[in-house]
């Protein structure tokens, strides 16, 4: 396909010329010259520095380029460009006496364009592999999605992974259905950014939502359990949505990172820490015994001691089962990898032991708060001395002393009666 170039020449007749001069040499490349400037896969502007006003007028005439053809790579050539190199809403500037570079310049970036365009293609459609065949004993993970359009200032996921694409509906529940005959009854839905699902054709959270519920009515799903959710997808209607699902596992995984607005803000999160306690709220409510977990970082570029503390002081308002805390570590190209204030290591491990220590804490404090309780156990394991093990739909391990024959996939009620280490203990008074 021929490429397109418009041209608009300030000035003089050399300039027009000059204009003449290139488009031949263009033309020589393929190139073909077009009227239409909004269309153009090249915008040329033969700029002119007569006086003060030809100046202002060249200026106004790239920005205006940029603007009016957005897809077009800009070139600014001419006296004006010669004169002033940096021309930023410019792809390319050239001046008087390097014009011949232009074309080669030109040739480069189209290239570099095409390739880009190649990867973008490419990144833009989900890579499906099929049935996965490696997954735990009753617990199986199912992908839905790819990519994420987020562009938090220290991930690199957008950049490495591209945005968001879907799985198709049909390969889903197709997968899971061929899982679910094969004797697996829980299945974890995981994806970049789970929330996204369907995002590229329009759909907003509800879509996850509507997906849920099919999966839920595949025979065999006993249970479905969510991976991590970003909270600003969390919306009521996506809520309510889950509360309505016999299936969904009150158990989320809602990714905080910090505590501290104010670092929530430079990491460009798209939520508030108001916005994650009405979350919680509207969750606790749908859910009684939800338990949530959550991933946190330590020692963001500019993290003070007070916004350690908020953030520390925060994770204990909202009772986590378990933080899976990080220390802050930079990744090339991200925007946090740039920014000044980059964190001491000393001060990052300090800050992660101190909210590793809220952690268990906190695991302890919600572990004992299930003593006396029934909880539900979907068995993994059956061990030689006839306790078997599992989780309960809270995402806790629980170890039950059973005199009934059990198996694997088996689903119990057992009362918790203690604790062993973080798992917890107990004896089942029923098979369901
Ligand atoms: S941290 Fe998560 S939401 Fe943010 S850019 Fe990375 S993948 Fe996207």
């Amino acid at each position: 396909m021929a490429y397109q170039v418009y041209f608009q020449t300030l000035g003089c007749k050399v300039n027009s010329y000059e204009t003449a001069a290139i488009s031949k040499l263009l033309s020589e490349k393929g190139f073909v010259e077009t009227e239409d400037y909004e269309t153009c896969d090249v915008y040329v502007i033969n700029t002119c520095a007569v006086t003060g006003e030809a100046d202002r007028k060249s200026r106004q005439m790239i920005r205006r380029a940029r603007r009016v053809a957005p897809n077009a790579i800009v070139v600014a050539m001419g006296c004006h460009t010669q004169m002033c190199r940096d021309s930023a809403d410019a792809d390319i500037v050239v001046g008087t006496d390097d014009r011949p570079s232009l074309v080669p310049l030109l040739m480069e970036k189209l290239h570099l364009k095409e390739e880009m365009q190649e990867d973008l293609d490419a990144g833009t459609r989900f890579f499906e592999y099929g049935s996965v065949p490696y997954q735990e004993n009753t617990r199986a993970i199912v992908k839905i999605e790819d990519g994420c359009n987020n562009f938090c200032t220290y991930c690199i996921i957008p950049y490495s992974r591209g945005r968001v694409r879907s799985r198709k509906r049909e390969a889903i529940l197709s997968e899971i259905s061929d899982m679910a005959k094969k004797g697996y009854r829980e299945f974890v839905v995981t994806g970049i950014h789970l929330c996204s699902f369907e995002k590229e054709l329009g759909r907003d959270s509800t879509a996850l939502g509507e997906l849920l519920l099919e999966i839920s009515r595949i025979e065999g799903v006993k249970r479905i359990r969510l991976g991590s959710l970003e909270p600003s997808c969390m919306t009521p209607q996506l809520i309510a949505m889950l509360k309505e699902n016999p299936a969904i596992c009150p158990h989320f995984h809602l990714s905080l990172q910090s505590g501290s607005d104010t670092v929530l803000k430079r990491m460009n999160r798209k939520y508030d820490t108001d916005l994650f306690r009405r979350v919680v709220k509207d969750l606790k409510e749908a859910f009684p015994t939800a338990s949530f977990t959550t991933d946190m970082i330590c020692g963001f570029p500019g993290e003070t001691d007070e916004e350690h503390s908020e953030s520390c002081a925060f994770a204990r308002e909202i009772g986590f089962t378990h933080i899976h805390v990080f220390p802050y570590s930079p990744r090339e190209g991200t925007k946090a990898c740039a920014m000044k204030e980059q964190i001491d290591g000393n001060v990052k491990s300090k800050r992660t032991a101190e909210l590793r220590k809220i952690s268990d804490q906190m695991e302890e404090e919600r572990t004992s708060g299930f003593l006396g309780k029934k909880v539900e156990v979907l068995v993994e394991e059956v061990r030689e001395d006839g306790t078997c093990e599992g989780y309960c739909r809270e995402y806790l391990r629980v170890i039950t002393k059973t005199e009934e024959p059990v198996k694997q996939g088996d689903i119990l009620m057992a009362r918790i009666d203690g604790a062993e280490g973080f798992a917890l203990t107990g004896s089942a008074v029923s098979v369901v």
